[in-house]
């Protein structure tokens, strides 16, 4: 239908459905594509060409004209609420989709995929310079691994910055101070300044918590001057439960198993994990409503069946919306990240590590306990590159190596190291103003954890606090503000009270 037609808001309706259809097709194939560039680690033109082609119709100036139009002046709340949407989603294509963006992030981001880290004169994945940073008892071989960012982030470093210029003249020509206001208000309807309370609150309110954690591992390992290689190896390495009680290979019979007990199977909604080296630690992409990928890289132990949930909570919050529109499944990345995370809180669960996972009283106390350094380094290290991205964004002329140094120094309480390597994190490129959602994921999922618990049931035994969570926070997808749903949900605006509990408990 063509716009010049649009009289009533059926029209409108039945003209934006056009256009979601298209969007919808076109985003199923770009991520057919991507999942398929995955596998066999080849570029493949077609997915820019793609690309291009909804950045056209995203900034198609008919559709602007139409929105700006009608926004405002409709009477049928869905469609309203419809409009909205559409109205940021456009917005925020005002600089995402510009050709320049576009093409320059596809050539960096296929860099940092597919580089390969020297490490001891060898070529390693990612995954596994990670491995070393996180669980090498020598500290020169996790230096070398944590230095080996560098080559990389000589490679696209230029480009990076250009990129994060662009980005920013783009969004200052909209009226924003910075791409990071930008991407915030139009994404999440959040101020900078919100997060930034928000994050320094949690900080804060930890931080002798956190400090406690650091120098007595370090004392116990016998690290004297405690650096930013052996910040996640202190943290990780404090005799948890031995790895073999968390293999891989059964971390996909742990979700099947909970899966199971609360009455469906994966497959049922076309979910499916594919083990796969890439660079994040596990991805899940919707290749269409009913196929739905797991892609994971997994390491034996506790910590990576927490992330193996987080990554079904993904892929269930894809699955389980019961709304037709395309528009009204896109939802904040910040909820995204939190519903994902209300599922990865199971295995954090006594209850799951005694039940689902067999372990005696002893050791599941002992998971426990050990589990709460890998979530500091989790959520510090994430708090640190957030607070990293929201500088840079204010003033790219400064130095950006010093920066991402000291904010680490002082977030992650070890000495600061300017060794270049900001530019070789992926999330950079191909996630902008990202990090927060992580753990701003963990103020959500706290909170609703708090209130099923209290009022509902445990998600890890109740189906009725499934039903709650999946009634209450998945089914409306965007047809109600994520805010609105923590609010109406938990009965409390979101806020760090939960988090803090969660976090110095011990
Ligand atoms: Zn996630």
């Amino acid at each position: 239908m063509s716009a010049n037609f649009i009289k009533t808001e059926r029209d409108l309706s039945i003209y934006l459905h056009e256009i979601e259809t298209k969007l919808e097709s076109l985003g199923n194939k770009i991520s057919e594509l991507s999942f398929q560039r995955y596998l066999d680690k080849q570029d493949n033109p077609e997915i820019i060409e793609l690309t291009m082609e909804r950045s056209a119709i995203m900034l198609d100036n008919e559709l602007g004209d139409q929105i700006a139009a009608w926004q405002g002046k409709i009477t049928d709340p869905v469609l309203a609420r419809r409009v909205d949407i559409w109205s940021d989603s456009l917005l925020l294509a005002r600089v995402e989709a510009l050709p320049e963006i576009v093409e320059l992030q596809q050539k960096v981001a296929y860099k940092v995929m597919s580089h390969g880290y020297l490490v001891n004169g060898k070529r390693i994945s990612l995954g596994q310079v990670r491995a070393l940073v996180r669980g090498n008892p020598d500290k020169k071989i996790r230096e070398e691994a944590w230095r080996s960012h560098t080559e990389l982030h000589e490679m696209v470093v230029d480009d990076m910055l250009e990129l994060f210029r662009l980005r920013n003249r783009a969004a200052q020509d909209l009226g924003f101070a910075t791409y990071v206001d930008l991407r915030l208000e139009k994404n999440g309807k959040m101020t900078r300044e919100q997060v930034e309370r928000l994050l320094t609150e949690l900080t804060e309110a930890t931080q002798d918590f956190y400090e406690d954690l650091i120098d007595q591992g370090a004392k116990k390992l016998g690290i004297e001057v405690v650096e930013p290689w052996d910040i996640q190896y202190i943290l990780e390495q404090q005799g948890g439960v031995p790895k073999e009680y968390f293999p891989k290979d059964q971390l996909n019979q742990a979700l099947e198993k909970w899966s199971n007990h609360m009455g469906f199977k994966m497959s049922d909604y076309g979910i499916e994990p594919v083990f796969i080296d890439i660079p994040y630690n596990g991805l899940t992409m919707g290749l269409n409503r009913k196929n739905i990928k797991i892609l994971a890289n997994p390491d034996d132990g506790f910590t990576y069946y927490g992330t193996h949930f987080h990554e079904l909570g993904h892929a269930l919050h894809g699955a389980l919306k019961n709304v037709d529109s395309y528009i009204l499944l896109r939802e904040s990345s910040i909820f995204n990240e939190g519903m994902a995370e209300v599922f990865g809180y199971i295995t954090r669960d006594i209850k799951w590590l005694k039940h689902f996972h067999q372990l005696s009283d002893e050791l599941a106390s002992q998971a426990l306990v050990s589990s709460i350094g890998p979530k500091y380094h989790y959520i510090r290290q994430r708090t640190s590159y957030c607070l990293f991205e929201y500088e840079a964004y204010k003033n790219l002329d400064q130095d950006l190596n010093e920066l991402m140094a000291k904010t680490e120094a002082n977030i992650l309480h070890c000495t600061s190291d300017f060794t270049p390597r900001w530019a070789s994190n992926g999330w950079y490129v191909s996630y902008p103003v990202y990090w927060q959602n992580y753990v701003i994921a963990d103020f959500v999922a706290s909170q609703i954890h708090h209130h099923l618990e209290d009022n509902i049931g445990s998600l890890t035994m109740d189906k009725s606090a499934y039903d709650y969570v999946v009634k209450n926070y998945i089914e409306q997808g965007a047809l109600v503000p994520w805010l609105k749903k923590v609010k109406l949900g938990t009965g409390k605006e979101l806020n760090a009270d939960a988090i803090i509990a969660d976090l110095t408990k011990v």
